[in-house]
């Protein structure tokens, strides 16, 4: 029996405040951490934008039969949507969380 994944055993959830962007963990939710752009201790703000996962969502609804709309809703859901990280701050975008 085959698992599909490997799963990374260092899962944990880190809680140090990191200085550089590609140390963090961007997903869905806000994270803390200094801006690079105005270097201020910040919680960095979350909006959602259309990516390739919601593309793809809309193409395999489609072929298995939901063409009637059905494959318009991973546009208007969150779940199938790129995370964008922004600063409150300065409003500079500091990451990209893909979910692909
Ligand atoms: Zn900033």
């Amino acid at each position: 029996m085959m698992l599909p994944r490997h799963y990374n055993a260092q899962s944990g959830v880190t809680m140090v405040v990191v200085g550089q962007p590609a140390c963090a963990s961007f997903r869905d939710g806000t994270v803390l951490m200094r801006c690079p752009h105005c270097h201020a201790d910040i919680s960095t703000t979350t909006s959602f934008e259309t990516g390739t996962c919601a593309y793809l969502w809309c193409i395999g609804l489609c072929l298995i039969g939901c063409d009637m709309g059905c494959c318009l809703l991973p546009f208007c859901c969150d779940a199938c949507k790129d995370v964008v990280h922004s600063c409150p701050n300065c409003n500079q975008v500091i990451s990209r969380y893909s979910r692909m």
